[in-house]
């Protein structure tokens, strides 16, 4: 990916999880303030979900270990959250393809510039 990709990617990537963040104040386990923004499907495995807030939950640290670890108690608790209509999108999308050009990657960031503009009005 060329220098203006790269810088771009790095943009987006930050202002995901500042809106993830902005939406989801507190961890969506244990109710402690969030403070990671976390891809429920990960960013390695789905280029598409990697921008897409349905993909996105705000946990806590600790919350975060256990969900990067698959700590099966974490992640029942996470999945019975999010409930089975989001899980259900998630499945059917993570294997869809993008291509994280400039112009995609242009898109998501004014995306998610507008999304955090419409949880931080809150
Ligand atoms: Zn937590």
């Amino acid at each position: 990916m060329n220098n203006q990709g790269g810088l771009l990617r790095k943009k987006a990537d930050s202002l995901y999880s500042r809106v993830i963040l902005a939406r989801d104040r507190y961890c969506l386990i244990d109710g402690h303030v969030a403070t990671d923004a976390h891809h429920i499907v990960p960013q390695g495995l789905s280029e598409f979900l990697r921008y897409d807030l349905k993909n996105g939950v705000g946990l806590c640290l600790t919350c975060r270990r256990r969900a990067d670890d698959c700590h099966p108690f974490a992640l029942s608790i996470l999945a019975g959250k999010i409930g089975i209509d989001r899980i259900g999108y998630l499945t059917e999308h993570r294997r869809d393809m993008v291509v994280l050009d400039v112009a995609y990657l242009t898109e998501a960031v004014r995306r998610l510039k507008k999304e955090l503009r419409r949880y931080s009005s809150h």
